[in-house]
């Protein structure tokens, strides 16, 4: 049989690409069979972008054709085609938005995966995406093709549970069992679920979107498992449904590899914002909830040396996602005194350093003393400002 993509079903105050699939699917008739539940992220800064740019795709089998595209068909234009268009309430979000525009494909077999690589580290356009078997709607056949492209070689899982309809009309809070949550952490395959040094819960969404919360691990067992867990206790909101994807998320997959360069120039601006210029040109950007990252910058001088990793911002600027220092330029200062542990003082260009105090003179120009970095290797954002294709340097 094929591939199903799906994008662009929500907003930025509702919905989401992940229950549209669910709905679809719980509805599909029961002679086919599910395969392959795909969560993929895209390109972070694409123009375009949905809440969280996430695309989905299924592999479906099945012996008809022909019943499942008007399985499809129907379903478009009852459930989707209406999301079409849909923003939200400027008061909720400041954001440039941009009504949803869904779009939905099949292919018989998946595309190139280049369309998938294209589509998580650049901007991608309609006209650039293969053809599909059959399409609907608009701008999301873009991440709805990449979804379907998606190799997959390396992944992670993500166990979603939907919420009632109930509780997303009523905006009730969330209400998931935390003290599970906290015992999960003692399954090494699961990661992001809390940033202990913020104490926040990452599971959950914020919003009124149909998610009540996605649970990453690096096995399909254990994030089934641990999504059974949450959602068999007491203390946890009834679900309509749950389902393992797996994604791309934590593969920086959005990232080339690692460059190296001699910082030329360190800024620090609002909030504590740091602009770092290389001397080979490049601009640098450690924003202020990047933590550790941020930090580091700060710190830095000019001619001392990174590491670093990013992604190129639409505005040329690379925003950093990791930093490591490679070599730092010694501290240079004038001597002490040896007698009054003043700072010595130059008499003037080319001759001695004298003691302000006692006058003695001094043959030493400088003093150079090694700076001692605030973290030695890698730093990236603490866990609730890291993107979700971003891979964590700890689990
Ligand atoms: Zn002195």
């Amino acid at each position: 049989m094929g591939w199903l993509g799906l994008d662009d079903t929500d907003h930025l105050g509702g919905g989401c690409t992940t229950y549209s699939l669910f709905e679809l699917l719980q509805n599909l008739p029961s002679d086919y069979q599910v395969n392959n539940f795909r969560l993929v992220r895209l390109y972070p800064f694409a123009r375009r972008r949905t809440r969280g740019n996430a695309a989905v795709a299924v592999e479906i089998l099945g012996q008809s054709d022909e019943k499942l595209i008007d399985y499809l068909d129907q379903w478009w234009v009852q459930k989707i085609l209406p999301l079409k268009g849909m923003v939200t309430d400027s008061s909720i979000s400041n954001r440039t938005q941009f009504p949803a525009d869904p779009g939905m494909v099949w292919f018989e077999t998946q595309p190139d995966e280049a369309t998938y690589w294209n589509c998580v580290q650049r901007e991608v356009t309609i006209d650039e995406i293969p053809n599909a078997k059959i399409s609907w709607g608009g701008h999301g056949k873009i991440g709805a093709t990449a979804a379907v492209a998606w190799p997959a070689d390396t992944f992670t899982f993500e166990a979603i549970s939907w919420r009632q309809q109930t509780a997303i009309d009523n905006c009730i809070p969330r209400r998931v069992d935390f003290d599970r949550l906290r015992e999960l952490d003692n399954d090494p395959n699961i990661f992001m679920s809390r940033d202990l040094r913020s104490k926040s819960v990452l599971i959950s969404p914020r919003g009124n979107c149909p998610v009540l919360f996605g649970l990453r691990a690096k096995t399909h067992q254990s994030a089934l498992q641990g999504c059974k867990y949450l959602i068999d206790s007491n203390d946890t909101e009834p679900v309509v449904g749950n389902v393992v994807f797996q994604t791309n998320q934590a593969t920086d997959d959005h990232l080339l590899a690692n460059l190296t360069a001699t910082v030329k120039n360190v800024e620090v601006k609002k909030r504590g914002t740091v602009k770092l210029v290389c001397h080979t040109g490049e601009t640098l950007m450690a924003f202020s909830e990047s933590g550790d990252v941020k930090l580091l910058a700060q710190w830095l001088k000019p001619d001392d040396k990174i590491s670093y990793n990013g992604l190129l911002s639409p505005d040329g600027a690379i925003h950093l996602e990791r930093i490591k220092l490679v070599e730092a330029v010694p501290k240079k200062q004038r001597p002490k005194c040896n007698v009054c542990d003043v700072t010595m003082k130059s008499m003037g260009k080319g001759q001695q350093l004298r003691c302000p105090k006692c006058r003695k003179t001094s043959n030493l120009d400088w003093d150079f003393t090694e700076r001692i970095p605030p973290f030695m290797g890698w730093v990236q954002p603490p866990k609730d400002s890291l993107r979700h294709l971003s891979k964590p340097l700890t689990g």
